[in-house]
């Protein structure tokens, strides 16, 4: 019987302590509903270059945006390559697939 003092490991669901920070069974490490957003977390950034992206994305704003300026200025002279090119912006950000000037993916 599960008690106030148990939980169920996030990974093969066994029965173990309530503070237990890794299974003794499986040794996966617990998730704490407490602990800070990890990296993991929603890119704050996301929504905001999803957004641009659909109002702006013909003049590269989104790409100015998430570092990605050299690309941006190619499309602001292009018109987001004749908006193709934001389009496919839109569908890799909407995708999770968009990623910064740093190479790192904005996801959702
Ligand atoms: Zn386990």
């Amino acid at each position: 019987m599960r008690s106030e003092q148990e939980k169920y490991c996030h990974s093969c669901g066994e029965v173990i302590h309530i503070n237990a920070e890794i299974c003794p069974k499986c040794g996966v490490r617990q998730p704490m509903p407490e602990a800070p957003r990890s990296a993991s977390a929603t890119d704050e950034r996301w929504l905001a270059t999803l957004l641009l992206c659909v109002f702006l994305g013909y003049l590269g704003i989104h790409r100015f945006y998430t570092g990605n300026t050299v690309t941006g200025i190619v499309q602001l002279l292009t018109l987001g390559g004749c908006g193709i090119w934001a389009l496919i912006d839109l569908i890799l950000i909407v995708t999770n697939s968009f990623t910064d000037g740093n190479g790192k993916v904005i996801h959702s």
